[in-house]
């Protein structure tokens, strides 16, 4: 493995669910549901498969068919104008469109600004792309994970090419507000910056948070490249359908990476994908419903089990913070947890390059049955 890479190893997710299985524990430690996206979405990747349609290498950029639903549901939901043959690229899921874009846009040795806790798959891209990561740090404020805008600011130097933000933010579950999002876009116009922004978990808001993209704000259209997932909003992780809107230069540019990573994303899929994208509001409605209450009863559960619990705006995680608990160190007690109560959950540690920062802190996804939360919940406390 070269130097860039060797620092990664084994991404946490895939040891942490190999536990899961070789203990029989239940798996709240990678994000993905254990049930599965609407039943006509899968009738009609079948009907896809049936017809021969996307069975051969579909066109490069994505089908017609799913760029427009793209940029439908972009103009739908957030009144943001996208042309989808010059403006919408599907990607092998949004794992590869932050590749494909960071591939493209970085020159070796410009700094790319992330906050800290972040996707791991930011760091080891933003390495293979030969940039350096600048990591400002998310902090607990008033029960949940913020940014300190100074700080942000103070990272940006001569050498900064790009903002890679994340709303809603994985592992914190922190939408970012208006009133954040307009100083990340004041700064990235007066600095000149693109901005790369991860909006996957887009429909998974809750209370009185409200889901802004980033790309909506002054001066912003223009830089900002914005990725999406269906893995995420329709429940099918193992789809791997993304996508990238962006202006054409950037999503030419986008394009070019991804030629040479996957040439094309795997076809019947992108039908099936395209007609999950034009459901009606309802089904989108029902979905966050459905994803609260589950919050709802694995916040409470972890509540009564002793930890202290960061009650998420969006995703379908939870941050948690040990010390409660008298523990301090999540890498230790992730990796006992599973013989303990048969509980898997990821520590937030990974996702930090100040590890101490992230040291007490563990996550657990809710994309789980309610019985199975329960019965982790339970468990959790009898292990207390
Ligand atoms: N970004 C974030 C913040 C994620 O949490 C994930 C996956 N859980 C991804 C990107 C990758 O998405 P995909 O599965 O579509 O590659
Ligand atoms: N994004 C998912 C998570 O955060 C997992 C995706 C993966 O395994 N790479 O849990």
């Amino acid at each position: 493995l070269n130097r860039r890479l060797a620092e990664f190893g084994t991404t946490i997710f895939a040891e942490m669910s190999a536990l899961a299985t070789s203990t029989g524990s239940i798996n709240l430690g990678q994000g993905f549901p254990d049930t599965d996206g609407p039943e006509e979405i899968r009738e009609a990747a079948v009907r896809a498969l049936r017809d021969g349609r996307g069975n051969q290498y579909p066109p490069g950029p994505g089908i017609p068919e799913l760029r427009t639903a793209i940029a439908a549901h972009q103009e739908r939901r957030y009144g943001l104008s996208y042309d989808p043959d010059t403006e919408v690229l599907v990607t092998a899921g949004a794992t590869e469109a932050i590749a494909a874009t960071l591939l493209a846009l970085l020159e070796p040795g410009d700094e790319v600004i992330a906050f800290e806790p972040y996707y791991d798959s930011y760091a080891a891209c933003i390495a293979m792309a030969g940039g350096t990561r600048v990591p400002v740090t998310l902090r607990p404020h008033e029960g949940s994970f913020r940014l300190d805008l100074d700080e942000l600011r103070d990272a940006v130097t001569e050498k900064t090419r790009l903002l890679l933000i994340n709303t809603p933010h994985n592992p914190t579950g922190t939408v970012l507000t208006r009133e954040e999002l307009t100083e990340i876009a004041r700064l990235a116009v007066e600095r000149d910056l693109l901005v790369v922004t991860d909006e996957v978990y887009e429909h998974l808001v809750f209370d009185a948070a409200e889901h802004l993209p980033a790309a909506t704000f002054p001066g912003m259209r223009e830089r900002t490249v914005t990725i999406g997932s269906a893995g995420k909003t329709f429940s099918f992780t193992g789809w791997k359908v993304g996508w990238v809107t962006a202006p054409p230069a950037l999503v030419s540019a986008v394009r070019s990476a991804k030629q040479f990573l996957t040439y094309v994303s795997s076809g019947p899929f992108q039908y099936a994908v395209a007609e999950a994208l034009a459901l009606p509001d309802a089904y989108f409605d029902a979905f966050r419903a459905d994803m609260l209450a589950k919050r709802d009863v694995l916040a409470a559960g972890l509540t009564e089990a002793g930890f202290e619990v960061f009650r998420p705006q969006g995703t379908y995680f939870i941050t948690t913070d040990i010390r409660p608990l008298g523990e301090s160190d999540g890498f230790a007690f992730c990796r006992a947890l599973p013989e303990r109560a048969g509980v898997v959950a990821i520590p937030n540690a990974v996702f930090y390059d100040h590890r101490e920062a992230g040291a007490p802190f563990v996550r657990f996804a809710f994309c789980k049955q309610t019985e199975v939360l329960q019965e982790a919940a339970k468990r959790l406390k009898a292990a207390r």
